[in-house]
């Protein structure tokens, strides 16, 4: 991008209010000592689109960013025929994050985890020599991956081996991208076991999750991109969700784009859906619980097990602490769904017919609720939706294309030891 120059912000702690600078690297206030997110403040108020070639930072004025990156591409919104017609709706639109090149979407990654990996990598401190760590099932993987290795950045990966056919790409990646692997009958839990113990290293740094902001705001432009093409802010906004990053960064978004004045009222209700019957922030959302509700280890794997919508599994989500998606539901006077395997692929066909693209089953899972909510008169004819289709594209993008496959450079078994994973995950990175 030409001419960029870092926009202008500071932290504000959710809890307490305390304003800091950011470091390029800090998750939390560590001067807070109740569990709260941290939220950027930008010094620009009125956000300035830029209309260049400039991908995602076409939103760099709300973008903690250091520095712009090469390849990215934006989340694309556009308003809805055929599904509009099929559910009556007049004002619905559809925002789009992946593969759907008639539309100008052209994230080759195919999901909107890539919004956020250009965020949180163009925020990065490389300079302080640590090496990012990011710990995922799929998706979350691929799109950091792509970022890294196109932009030299290292990055060590941890995912189960169970998941490796996740990481596909078009072209063999930079030797700066190092995959470590949860041997076979690991899932996403062990992933993550396996980077945090790598992560008891000086050398490496956690990416964070929701609790870094460069996360959420990358994820923001899904809605920052609505408003730009609708002119407001959307009466009603519909994902599903796993970790409930993306439906926090929509709120957070909705809010600053009411600051600018110039997209009307925020008035967005969340309207967010699971995969059932892994649906444990539905469960303390009915329960009217700010906290989620006890869930056995062994039926939670179980569940995560039985889903479509892998993606929607994660069992430690940013729920309950301030600024999390419990306090973003309530002041949005959101709702929550569940969908069914066999009525996310109802969607998901459906949606193939009426838009003519194939989406990821998370995004599926988010059209069946858009079906029930319209079904249940919670959303009327002329109101405003924006549906976020989180993932999509796959099928259409991989035709036609010979993938290729990063493999691990270390399985270890659940049985590794911490000595032992620390040592040899450093040495990957030793020239
Ligand atoms: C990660 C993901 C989600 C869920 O997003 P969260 O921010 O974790 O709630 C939904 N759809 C797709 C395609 C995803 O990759």
């Amino acid at each position: 991008m030409e001419d960029f120059r870092p926009t202008k912000y500071k932290l504000r702690c959710v809890a307490t209010g305390r304003v800091f600078e950011d470091d390029g690297l800090v998750l939390e206030d560590r001067q807070c000592n109740t569990p709260s997110l941290i939220r950027t403040e930008y010094e620009v108020k009125c956000i300035d689109i830029r209309s260049d070639d400039s991908g995602i930072y076409k939103f760099c004025d709300w973008l903690p960013v250091r520095r712009t990156l090469k390849g990215s591409a934006a989340p694309v919104t556009y308003k809805s025929e055929g599904l509009a017609a099929h559910l009556g709706l007049d004002n619905l639109y559809i925002t789009f994050s992946g593969y759907f090149p008639e539309k100008g979407a052209e994230m080759t990654t195919c999901s909107f985890k890539e919004t956020e990996a250009y965020s949180v990598c163009g925020r990065f401190d490389e300079s302080a020599g640590r090496i990012l760590v990011v710990a995922s099932a799929g998706n979350t993987a691929r799109a950091f991956a792509k970022v890294c290795s196109e932009n030299n950045i290292p990055l060590l990966l941890s995912v189960p081996e169970d998941n490796l056919d996740a990481l596909w790409f078009e072209e063999p990646l930079n030797d700066c991208v190092k995959l470590i692997a949860a041997q076979k009958g690991g899932d996403y839990f062990d992933a993550i076991h396996l980077s945090n113990v790598a992560l008891k290293s000086g050398r490496f740094i956690a990416e964070g999750g929701a609790k870094n902001v460069a996360r959420r705001d990358g994820m923001a432009t899904t809605v920052l991109s609505a408003a730009a093409f609708i002119g407001r802010i959307p009466d009603y906004y519909f994902q599903a969700v796993g970790s409930g990053t993306g439906a926090i960064a929509a709120w957070e978004a909705a809010m600053r784009l009411e600051a600018d004045g110039r997209f009307g009222p925020n008035r967005m209700k969340l309207m967010v859906s699971q995969n059932a019957p892994f649906v444990p922030m539905y469960d303390a959302w009915r329960a009217d619980s700010r906290h989620m509700l006890p869930y056995d280890d062994h039926r939670a794997r179980r569940d995560a097990g039985i889903i479509d919508a892998k993606v929607l599994s994660n069992r430690r989500p940013p729920y309950g602490l301030a600024g999390g998606l419990y306090d973003a539901l309530k002041e949005s006077g959101g709702d929550f769904f569940v969908s069914t395997n066999a009525a996310l692929r109802r969607a998901s066909k459906l949606f193939e017919q009426t838009e003519g693209i194939d989406i990821h089953h998370a995004a599926a899972v988010a059209v069946d609720s858009l079906i029930q909510a319209v079904k249940q008169g919670k959303v009327g004819r002329e109101d405003v939706v924006m549906l976020n289709v989180t993932g999509g594209g796959e099928r259409r993008y991989k035709a036609g294309r010979q993938m290729w496959y990063l493999k691990p450079s270390i399985v270890f078994p659940l049985t590794a030891s911490e000595t032992d994973i620390i040592g040899r995950t450093e040495a990957l990175f030793v020239q």
